[in-house]
């Protein structure tokens, strides 16, 4: 058991004008972690006092009778007023320094508030003691617990000289209440966290229509004008405008045709005064003239064209550059590549560009009852949906997946298969089912054992228990097994992990507010996502419940183009009650 001191930091809290709230706080969540909490103190902003009970409690002989103390955590005095001296009094204490903690924790603590990074905590270690400064509000410091439960055993182990033994980190994570020592986090939470540990992939050069649905990774500068010369918009003749001058029904100009210009070749001669050149659209307009007039607007006479009407100059001509300008910046980088934009580096001359790659995402079924879909079913056993379900959803949203098979509910089976990924260089792996609280849950206990977890409440339904950890440095993200409950974790979780690898900038699907046309009964405060078929009526959009809202019936996906998103808050609902709509498609017939 980890022997643990909590120091209260607080001119305040040491006068008793203040309570402490941050002290228990860490008491109680290092305990959950299995922790014992040998110290406790609330001292004030002293350095020389800090000094002297860090170092006291440091340097208690480990092992011996009195049993030293391997971790202290301080809370409060790291900020920059006058008497915040936590810091200063640690670094004197510490003789080797952890900067990297310190560094992690202002920079998870900055995805939450900016004000985060004037936090001027320190970490590092003496003898065998590990020190953290964590900032002295009851937020920070559940949220640098947060960061530093999976980075703990690790560096403890490692400190007591001990090999780093996947093993017994697990067995220390594991011990009694591991369940407790996540917090259910909510569904934004979830996603922020997970999103934050998940990275941009690498450009690669490749052929365009490999590009279609990915992100530019490079700026595009037109290498030419488009077009690249003056042509013809129209089948017609190419004239000098001031030849019309005058020209009428009744009194026609006729010019004399001296030629034929076909789109992709250039003409050899001039338009002198009184001539034209037949001209067809995309042919370059030949020296001399200036303007094209249509077929339909001039009367041919065997070499002869007569106009009826003054032309204004320049009509019917696509100008050189019109479109794209030498040198310009026409695509940035971080362009979603589409078709139109395929076929911009297409006119620019480009059969290759750069393109952020797509992720390889690994696909793993669990459980001893899943068997593979072209396996006849014996009793007991059921086909395996998620592995399709989610490499289809993988596909759709630009990923490539692997599938990795079925492991049954035994640690080495699923310990094999992910060393499998982690050998095919996969970027994301995706579990299904093993993850809730029952007896063969195997995910969480491979991800505690042989990675880190760093979640796996999400206060939603379906989804509830989502595991997301990383292996081999690789994110795992742990769906359920309920098929219904898979899909829609997927939606919400790994969909955006695929998007931000892909370089995407966003990935929130359309929402729109539908009038509910059942009413609904919940009997409990998580984040309901019911599959519902939205429909627009009168020029509103109705959403229907798609029969039971089971999370293995998979018949509720099948019928539904929309999950209607009833908030934590909200209590039963009746029909005729508005409600926002997750659109997972938006068929033609839905649009407004
Ligand atoms: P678990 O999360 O492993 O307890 O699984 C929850 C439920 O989902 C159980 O009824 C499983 O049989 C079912 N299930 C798990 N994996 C799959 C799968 N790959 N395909 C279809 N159903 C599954
Ligand atoms: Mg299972």
């Amino acid at each position: 058991m980890i022997r643990a001191a909590v120091i209260t930091i607080s001119d305040k809290g040491a006068a008793g004008l203040r309570q402490d709230l941050s002290g228990p706080l860490l008491q109680e969540m290092l305990r959950k972690m299995g922790a014992e909490i040998v110290h406790y103190a609330i001292i004030p902003d002293e350095r020389e006092q800090i000094r002297e009970l860090l170092t006291r409690l440091a340097d208690t002989p480990k092992g011996t009778g009195e049993q030293g103390v391997e971790l202290i955590i301080t809370t409060g005095g790291t900020g920059p007023a006058p008497r915040d001296v936590t810091p200063e009094a640690t670094l004197q204490v510490i003789e080797r320094e952890m900067p990297g903690l310190a560094e992690v924790l202002r920079m998870e603590g900055y995805r939450k508030t900016s004000l985060a990074v004037i936090s001027r905590g320190v970490a590092g270690i003496r003898g065998r003691t590990l020190i953290i400064n964590l900032p002295g509000n009851p937020k920070a410091v559940r949220e640098g617990m947060e960061v530093l439960i999976p980075i703990l055993p690790h560096a403890l182990q490692m400190l007591r000289g001990e090999e780093l033994e996947h093993h017994a980190n697990s067995e220390w994570r594991m011990k009694g209440k591991m369940t407790e020592s996540y917090p259910m986090l909510s569904v934004e939470e979830a996603q922020e966290r997970m999103l934050a540990l998940v990275r941009p992939l690498e450009p690669e050069w490749g052929p365009l229509l490999e590009a279609l649905g990915r992100v530019l990774a490079e700026d595009v500068f037109a290498g030419m004008d488009i077009p690249p010369l003056d042509n013809s918009a129209m089948d017609g003749y190419a004239i000098r405008a001031e030849d019309t001058i005058g020209a009428s029904q009744d009194h026609p100009v006729r010019l004399r045709i001296i030629g034929n210009l076909a789109a992709g070749y250039t003409f050899p001669q001039a338009v002198e005064p009184g001539t034209a050149v037949r001209i067809m659209t995309g042919a370059p307009i030949p020296p001399g003239a200036d303007t094209v007039i249509r077929f339909e607007r001039a009367r041919r006479d065997d070499d002869t064209v007569e106009i009826l009407e003054e032309v204004r100059r320049g009509r019917n001509i696509r100008r050189a550059g019109e479109d794209v300008r030498r040198g310009e910046l026409v695509l940035p980088r971080g362009t979603l590549l589409r078709p139109q934009e395929i076929g911009m580096l297409a006119a620019l001359g480009r059969a290759e560009a750069w393109a952020i790659r797509r992720p390889r995402v690994a696909i793993l079924a669990t459980g001893e009852e899943v068997i593979p879909v072209d396996q006849p079913l014996a009793p007991g056993k059921i086909h395996d949906a998620n592995s399709t379900s989610n490499a289809a959803q993988v596909l759709r949203y630009g990923g490539v997946p692997l599938p990795l098979g079925i492991a049954r509910d035994r640690r080495e089976e699923l310990s094999a298969k992910i060393r499998e990924g982690l050998e095919q260089g996969v970027d994301l792996f995706l579990t299904s089912g093993g993850v809730s609280v029952g007896d063969f849950d195997v995910v969480k206990e491979v991800l505690a054992a042989e990675g880190e977890i760093h979640f796996w409440w999400v206060n939603m339904k379906p989804g509830k228990p989502l595991a997301f950890g990383q292996i081999g440095g690789v994110p795992l993200l742990g769906l359920p097994g309920n098929p219904v409950a898979a899909m829609i974790s997927f939606e919400l979780f790994a969909r955006p992990a695929i998007l931000k690898m892909l370089g995407r900038k966003e990935w929130d699907k359309p929402t729109i507010e539908a009038v509910l046309e059942d009413a609904i009964e919940r009997k409990d405060n998580r984040r309901h996502f019911l599959r519902v078929r939205v429909q627009k009526e009168d020029g509103q959009y109705t959403a229907r419940l798609t029969g039971p809202q089971g999370s293995g019936i998979l018949n509720s996906m099948v019928q539904a183009n929309g999950l209607a998103i009833i908030p934590e808050e909200r209590g039963e609902l009746a029909a005729g009650e508005r409600v926002q709509v997750l659109m997972l498609d938006w068929p033609e017939g839905v649009i407004l």
